[in-house]
């Protein structure tokens, strides 16, 4: 019987298997029509200046607007990509419409507002992005600071001796570069310190239960005096709560990014966001 029932059980796996490689295969198709469709947008989170209450930064969130199936989220479909190397014509829409977004936002007088895009593993790996971002900022003519790429940490960590030569290129090119869901990786102070880093984003898992929890306080601590110490910017990520922004108002965090400012917002909001954000609202 046992027997029995284990082969039922292998059954049950592989047609469970079969089931997702199938899906799996569906999603490439899709998302391989999405690109061809464009039915990608981009997404624009605020960044605020703690101290004075300025949006000082934003950053791009890609969304796939299904004709069907309406608006999909990055945890639907990134891992697809990037499993399926789809990731690379992706990852190259969204930083040519972020660009594309810079330029022209920075001839309306967003000039002072940097655009944040996320990079994946596969993305830093290819060889192709150095010529990419150059040409980009080239034909968009942007000030190179004003693009800042966001890796994760484990990104950034993954076979440290390939990554960390690529990103002093991308930096030396002047883009900004900020860790990405930092404290949830596994990166070393050593190599932290190799990193030729702008800013550091606080895991919104540390953030989430800061008031209630002492060690996710005390983790932020840290990563904000290390953050001061190595002389690098700080973000804290999903921040939804007024006690939160003051706990970390409090431990000396430059800017915050999550929901108690605003949630990503279309293209179309982001003028009259930012003209409510100019003022020092928050300096109290
Ligand atoms: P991430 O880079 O860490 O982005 C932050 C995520 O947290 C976003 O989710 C954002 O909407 C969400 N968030 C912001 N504030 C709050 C808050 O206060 N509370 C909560 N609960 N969540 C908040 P989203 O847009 O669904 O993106 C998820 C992830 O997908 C991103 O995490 C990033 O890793 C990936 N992703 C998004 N766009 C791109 C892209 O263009 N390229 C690549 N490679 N990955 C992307
Ligand atoms: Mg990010
Ligand atoms: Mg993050």
């Amino acid at each position: 019987e046992a027997k029995s029932s284990g082969k039922n059980n292998f059954k049950f796996f592989t047609e469970k298997m079969r089931e997702e490689i199938n899906e799996r295969l569906h999603m490439e198709n899709h998302l391989r029509q999405a690109l061809l469709r464009e039915e990608f947008e981009l997404h624009y989170q605020p960044q605020i200046e703690i101290a004075s209450g300025r949006m000082i930064g934003m950053e791009a969130l890609v969304r796939w607007n299904h004709p069907e199936w309406g608006m999909v989220y990055p945890d639907k479909f990134i891992r697809v990509a990037e499993d399926t190397n789809l990731i690379i014509p992706l990852g190259e829409w969204v930083l040519k419409e972020a660009c594309r977004q810079i330029s022209q936002w920075s001839q309306q007088g967003l000039d002072q507002v940097c655009i944040s895009v996320n990079i994946s593993a596969r993305q830093l790996k290819s060889r192709h992005l150095f010529s990419l971002i150059d040409e980009l900022i080239a034909t968009y003519n942007i000030k190179p600071g004003m693009l800042e790429l966001e890796i994760t940490e484990s990104a950034a960590m993954d076979d440290p001796e390939q990554t960390i030569p690529r990103m002093k290129k991308l930096r030396n090119k002047g883009v900004a570069l900020a860790i990405d869901d930092f404290g949830t990786g596994y990166s070393s102070l050593s190599y932290l310190k190799l990193l030729p880093l702008t800013r550091l984003k606080i895991d919104r898992s540390f953030v989430k239960d800061i008031e209630t929890d002492p060690n996710d306080a005390a983790i932020c601590a840290a990563t904000i005096a290390l953050a001061r110490i190595l002389g690098l910017g700080l973000v804290a990520e999903g921040v939804e709560t007024e006690a939160q922004l003051e706990y970390l108002r409090a431990q000396g965090c430059d800017s915050a990014q999550g929901y108690y400012f605003s949630r990503p917002l279309p293209e179309k909001d982001i003028m009259a966001f930012f003209a409510c954000h100019q003022q020092e609202i928050l300096a109290s």
